[in-house]
């Protein structure tokens, strides 16, 4: 584990990654969190893959957390021919609501309410923003556009209406059965899709809370996906509630004009370290893996530019999910990541913190000056207490491994950078002990590695042993 990667990676799961063969080769090359997309498979299909990577995370002997991202009020075409329809710039076209299928040329929508949330001139964007047509008029159910950037529209291809306020509830009856059926797999993490306040996020917290208690589970934490404007004007408050922030860029570039997202990643980046919340940067990075074996130049630069901004998580999407070379796209990842993190432009300048007045943040900038000072090769301390928030503020250059109760509370470990969990019981009297065995015996750290050990007595006492 010695100066291991710190930056993880996540990778959807789908129908080109859903063997053992495939997941046990992406798992070697890196992918240490595992993401299901509500919005696409069935219950049956999404426990056949829980069951997959887990069998996987077992022939690898690597921790892999399994990461629930729930659709959201996402507004999508319906049913369309097999080869779908080619939109011509300029022609006339139909969206309808309340049928499905393509009859009579006209476009089913899954979203009820579209007529009614969409009037003339409000633009619509299709299929991640490719595809653009206008809206010309509405008349019943049925919204009349014109097509103004054509392209092969598909089946379920994902709907934007940014000039309108979608009605919709932000968390809908599909999300809340496919979060009870995620709670009884055991998922690590639930993402929420379109969140626009911080309402939500307490509502499906209870939600979890009830269920776990009644299944005597671990409740998942929830990672909040930002990708819509109010969710940007409103982070500090979403902040404080949900757990992790996920960058949701495909969305978010449609909803707001893409060259503010640029920004945005660097400023929310810079919030969630500075607040301990692991963020995750997703979509488009490595793109055009999805049909070939080689990345754009500009592709690693952007997750280049992700980890020099010190993301905790980047993601790969179609690319591992319905892309041709899912574990290649995990190893390109994988040696992006390697080569920014051993340059001296990923590192935290820990001089320009000088104004600190709590002690665990002392403690943290304190580990990581002497990680820096190859002092020490390796930080330990109990997942109950919250070295890794602060820690998290500094990104020191060792691993961190944190004790847990439970397997559970270990994976939810996985999407912050740097940090390993390892079940151990959190008893002070004799936890530099047991850990020390348990780290030598799975030759995570040799005789000469220096460990700074943390632990905190049920007195107050923080005791800090270098050994
Ligand atoms: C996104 O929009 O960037 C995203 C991650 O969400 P989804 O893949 O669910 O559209």
């Amino acid at each position: 584990m010695q100066g291991g990667r710190r930056t993880k990676i996540i990778a959807t799961i789908g129908p080109s990654s859903s063997s053992v063969r495939v997941l046990t080769r992406m798992i070697k090359a890196g992918m240490r969190v595992a993401r299901l997309n509500f919005s696409h498979g069935t219950h049956s299909q999404h426990k056949s893959l829980i069951r997959h990577i887990r069998s996987a995370s077992h022939k690898t002997g690597e921790q892999v957390a399994i990461l629930q991202d729930l659709q959201g009020p996402k507004i999508r075409v319906g049913e369309l021919p097999d080869a779908g329809i080619m939109l011509k710039h300029g022609e006339k076209i139909v969206f309808r609501t309340g049928v499905d299928g393509y009859k009579n040329n006209e476009i089913s929508v899954t979203y009820d309410e579209f007529h009614k949330d969409v009037k003339k001139g409000n633009r619509i964007f299709l299929n991640d923003g490719r595809l653009e047509a206008t809206v010309e008029s509405v008349r019943g159910r049925r919204v009349h556009a014109r097509v103004k950037i054509g392209g092969l529209l598909t089946s379920h291809k994902g709907i934007n209406i940014p000039d309108s306020k979608v009605s919709t509830p932000a968390f809908t009856k599909k999300d809340h059965e496919d979060l009870l059926f995620g709670l009884e797999q055991d998922v690590d993490w639930v993402a929420l899709s379109f969140v626009t306040s911080e309402e939500i996020i307490l509502k499906v917290r209870r939600i979890i809370s009830a269920k776990c208690r009644s299944l005597g589970s671990v409740p998942p934490k929830i990672i909040v996906k930002i990708e819509r404007r109010e969710a940007v004007d409103d982070i500090v408050d979403i902040l404080s509630v949900a757990d992790g922030i996920m960058l949701a860029r495909g969305d978010l570039g449609i909803e707001i004009p893409p060259e503010e997202v640029p920004i945005i990643q660097k400023e929310f980046v810079e919030i969630c370290r500075q607040a301990g919340k692991p963020v995750v940067v997703a979509t488009h990075m490595l793109d055009s893996m999805t049909d070939s074996p080689r990345a754009t130049r500009a592709e690693i630069s952007d997750v280049a530019n992700a980890v020099i901004d010190h993301a905790d998580g980047v993601m790969l999407s179609a690319e591992s999910a319905a892309g041709s070379y899912p574990d290649t796209a995990v190893r390109t990842m994988a040696n992006v990541i390697d080569e920014t993190e051993a340059s001296r432009l990923d590192d935290i300048n820990f001089y320009q913190w000088h104004n600190i007045s709590d002690l665990e943040t002392s403690l943290a900038q304190s580990l990581h000056i002497m990680a820096e000072n190859n002092q020490i090769d390796m930080i330990v301390s109990s997942a109950t207490f919250p070295i890794a928030r602060y820690l998290n503020i500094f990104r020191p250059n060792v691993p961190i491994v944190l004790a847990c109760p439970n397997k559970s509370v270990s994976r939810q470990m996985l999407l912050r950078a740097g940090v390993y969990g390892i079940v151990a019981k959190d008893a002070p009297a004799t936890f530099i002990h047991r850990v020390e065995g348990i780290l030598r015996k799975r030759k995570l750290v040799s005789k000469k590695d220096r460990v700074a050990y943390i632990v905190a007595t049920p007195s107050g006492e923080i005791q800090l042993t270098i050994r």
